[in-house]
């Protein structure tokens, strides 16, 4: 069913396909990494800056406003008055990395694909949207709220485009951002990032000695790799005994001794900390080694705190654990560790449902971690989350559906997408249902065949969005 007409338009986007494929491929052919500012209008290197000025020209030769923001982003516009309608995606890629079976910046079409960095992390959908446009606008669409197209250029770094943009331009009334999945994604997960540190004296001696803890990269990653420099308790196997019988066999573990000292090594499996059980937190198990010897005292104390308090990821022990029906459970992950010379550093990455804020989140942890470490770094960013019911969500669903079929439900997520640097909207494609996840991956590719159903789903959305009057109860005629 073709509501509201769509159907002349999902026909001249269908025509524009060769079209649609060269323009991805001379997008795919920028190389537009983030590197070294060149000059004003390149805050974040002169590829990037390309890639913008490409998609500008085009907008212009197509007879879009066309404005660029100090090469910081930049962006197209159709249409006159009402609420502005927003469409954010990014031009930026993550570099290409090793391992590829096609170049990375050629842009090869086989197998019904293309490939190539940015092919669906966003220059695909950048793409599809562009071309959405240019049909609405060739068979006479006249919106009833100004669309505007947004061309962030640092979204895979620190989303300083945006920041910047938005001291330039207000940020749309509302919108979409083709920046993960479909359906939709309707709630994302609050977050808070904590840095937790502690001073601490000798322990008594006689013991087992530590001299160095560390493990983990970021606080938004589960840590693969953890260990630990120790010094024995005495001379004698007894202590030696005593660690092995702590490691328990543990295939993930290792020891080395190297004159005196020991070096306790664990592995574990990487994964992000919004989806903790994908992975193996190598520092909670290198903690519960240690705190298997027993000892007492100075950083021990410390570590045996760290043990009883966050044995896991559900922040059960700190007393934060807590899940609802919209966005599931609450992820807590230590993320990084680091003891040595009398202090201690430790990173929390906590994503939390709609149930529980910050506030309570800070106070608790606080306490139950507080007769060792004080809450020395905080970031948190509430949860994004527009209700299955609002038009929003309900007009971009039926976009969704009409055009595929599938009504799947919408998604909540622990990780962050680019929709939070929109503001009041969602992320919304262009990854199907079922499809592997390839952003960031060797070998990127976009299936032309989902190209085209983004840039049609697309289409729909811009046609019901800017029409002026958002999908209500009673919008189905
Ligand atoms: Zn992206």
């Amino acid at each position: 069913m073709d509501l509201r007409g769509f159907a002349p338009v999902g026909a001249r986007i269908d025509q524009y396909q060769e079209e649609m494929i060269r323009q991805l491929q001379e997008l795919i052919a920028i190389p537009s990494v983030k590197s070294s500012p060149a000059g004003p209008d390149a805050p974040f290197g002169p590829e990037i800056a390309k890639a913008l000025e490409y998609v500008l020209a085009w907008g212009e030769k197509e007879g879009f406003r066309a404005e660029n923001f100090s090469g910081y982003a930049g962006h197209l516009e159709y249409g006159e008055g009402g609420e502005d309608l927003g469409v954010l995606l990014h031009l930026d890629v993550v570099p290409a990395g090793e391992g590829w079976q096609y170049p990375p910046f050629q842009g090869v079409r086989a197998g019904g694909r293309i490939y190539g960095r940015g092919a669906v992390d966003n220059k695909g959908p950048a793409v599809a949207v562009l071309y959405a446009l240019k049909a609405l606008k060739e068979e006479g669409f006249r919106p009833a709220r100004k669309i505007r197209v947004i061309f962030g250029c640092d979204e895979e770094s620190s989303w300083r485009c945006m920041e910047h943009y938005s001291q330039k331009v207000p940020k749309p009334a509302l919108g979409f951002v083709p920046d993960a999945d479909f359906p939709l994604i309707n709630c994302e997960k609050g977050s808070v990032a904590l840095t937790l540190q502690a001073g601490y004296g000798p322990a008594p001696a006689g013991g087992w000695e530590l001299l160095r803890v560390a493990g983990g990269t970021r606080h938004n990653v589960v840590p693969e790799s953890a260990e630990a420099l120790l010094l024995p308790a005495d001379s004698g196997t007894g202590a030696w005994d005593r660690l092995q019988a702590a490691c328990d066999k543990d295939p993930r573990v290792t020891l080395e001794k190297t004159g005196e000292k020991i070096r306790l090594q664990v592995k574990g499996k990487a994964a992000h900390a919004s989806l903790p059980h994908l992975g193996e937190n190598a520092i909670i198990r290198l903690l519960a080694i240690l705190a298997a010897l027993g000892e007492r005292g100075g950083p021990w104390d410390l570590i045996n705190l760290l043990v009883k308090k966050i044995p896991g990821y559900t922040g059960e022990e700190l007393g934060i654990a807590c899940q609802d029906l919209i966005s599931g459970a609450l992820t807590c992950n230590l993320g990084t560790i680091a003891i040595g010379d009398g202090e201690a550093r430790v990173e929390l990455d906590i994503r939390y449902p709609l149930c529980i804020d910050e506030e309570t989140i800070v106070q608790r942890v606080s306490t139950e971690l507080g007769s060792g470490f004080a809450i020395t770094g905080r970031y948190g960013l509430p949860p994004h989350y527009f209700p299955v019911e609002s038009p929003l969500v309900k007009t971009l669903l039926a976009a969704y559906q009409e055009e595929t079929g599938d009504s799947s439900p919408p998604l909540a997520i622990g990780g962050r997408t680019y929709a939070t640097a929109l503001g009041n909207g969602v992320a919304f494609g262009p990854n199907l249902p079922g499809r592997p996840q390839l952003a960031h991956q060797k070998d990127e590719y976009i299936e032309v065949a989902d190209l085209m159903v983004a840039a049609r789903i697309y289409g729909r959305a811009l046609l019901y969005l800017a029409a002026g009057d958002l999908r209500k109860e009673d919008g189905e005629k």
